[in-house]
């Protein structure tokens, strides 16, 4: 085993970063998403560009973030927050409270988180890109790394490094010959997968008449099924997003109709009749996607989490095998920052 070559498994943040940064400096790499779609977590809807997966990024304290889009040449705004914020619970109904004024500037990129996905994608050479390409294996041979996949691929060279671009619980599912000892498996499990329990809701309208109420969109809600709300405009229309309050385990119960509609009856109770018909709406389950949430985290409160610096995957995988996805990173865990934060510490450990 010479030559350098570089298995991704992953097409989110962490693994399109990961390829444009290795592209840039001339490395050798294929990429391998299960998904037959790139970004992972980030998912705007195709109408209108609204997210149902991350919206907002902190220029603040998120520099990597703030560099990249610069560097993308994305437009990005600031999230609307003006005017007043809605309050709901069971004793006092539906009430206008203050503005709710959130700690750091939000930032949003212009037509949806996705179009820093789209970005990537556009400067990364197709022909090292494999969608639908889910990693079952991994053996370690005399010339290096062999990977197994579910799908059938074109014959796959050997590889010298395998770079996880994934959440440590779906890296913890793949089969290592040889075997991964337990304690690597335990360290892998108990890193929750950040937001993979949860569901958001985006309704599009003709127009953002909450703001010509006065209010910000922004609302809070003790009975549901959404516990948050925001406003989700941006150039291509009117929109507002909310995450929903309601657990994994009760959202399963439900149909994705019976879900939105109770949406709607909470939207006209937070923002009047006029909340009462979107033009359309959409739901996403990241619980319910196995190539985000495994069974822990469906059953987990969703808490933040980070995987110990100190990890490493045991002999014979040391530095043959690295994770690069968010909840690998040192710092900013979880968010995308740390997916960016992740694969720049893996690169600069790349001899
Ligand atoms: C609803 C929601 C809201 C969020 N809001 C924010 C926010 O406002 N700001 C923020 O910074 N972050 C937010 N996040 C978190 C953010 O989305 C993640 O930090 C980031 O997208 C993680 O990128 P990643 O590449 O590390 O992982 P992922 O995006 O999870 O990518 C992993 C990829 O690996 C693929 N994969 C899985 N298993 C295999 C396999 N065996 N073989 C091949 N491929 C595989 C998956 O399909 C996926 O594409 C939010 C997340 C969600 C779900």
């Amino acid at each position: 085993m010479s030559e350098t070559r570089i298995a991704i498994i992953g097409g989110g943040l962490a693994g399109l970063y990961a390829a444009y940064r290795l592209g840039k400096q001339g490395i050798a790499f294929d990429l391998f998403e299960a998904r037959n779609r790139l970004g992972g977590r980030i998912l705007s809807t195709e109408s209108g560009g609204f997210d149902l997966g991350p919206s907002w990024f902190w220029p603040d304290f998120q520099l990597r973030m703030h560099n990249l889009v610069s560097e993308l040449g994305l437009p990005v705004f600031e999230q609307y927050t003006t005017g007043a914020t809605m309050m709901e619970d069971r004793a006092t109904g539906a009430v206008r409270g203050a503005g709710y004024l959130p700690g750091n500037t939000s930032m949003r990129v212009e037509g949806g988180t996705s179009q820093l996905v789209r970005a990537l994608a556009g400067l990364l050479p197709r022909e090292h890109m494999h969608l639908n390409a889910e990693l079952q294996a991994v053996h370690l041979e005399e010339q290096g790394l062999r990977l197994v996949f579910a799908g059938t691929l074109a014959q796959l060279p050997v590889y010298s490094h395998s770079w996880l671009a994934l959440p440590p619980r779906l890296a913890a599912g793949i089969q290592f010959s040889p075997s991964l000892p337990e304690q690597n498996v335990q360290q892998l499990t108990a890193v929750p997968t950040w937001m993979a329990a949860h569901a958001k809701y985006v309704a599009r309208y003709a127009t953002p008449f909450w703001r010509e109420a006065g209010l910000s969109g922004d609302a809070f809600s003790r009975i549901g099924p959404l516990a948050e709300i925001h406003d989700a405009c941006n150039e291509q229309g009117a929109a507002l997003f909310g995450f929903f309050g309601v657990n994994a385990a009760q959202r399963a119960g439900l149909s994705a109709l019976e879900l939105k509609a109770a949406c709607r009856v909470q939207m006209v109770r937070l923002f009047g009749e006029q909340a009462a018909e979107p033009i359309d709406d959409s739901v996403y389950d990241w619980a319910a996607d196995p190539y985000t949430a495994t069974a822990q985290d469906r059953v987990s409160s969703g808490e933040h989490g980070s995987l110990d610096s100190r990890f490493t995957f045991a002999p014979p995988w040391t530095g043959r095998v690295q994770l690069i996805g968010s909840e690998a990173a040192v710092e900013q865990g979880g968010y995308m920052e740390g997916a960016l934060a992740a694969v720049e510490r893996v690169l600069a450990g790349l001899k």
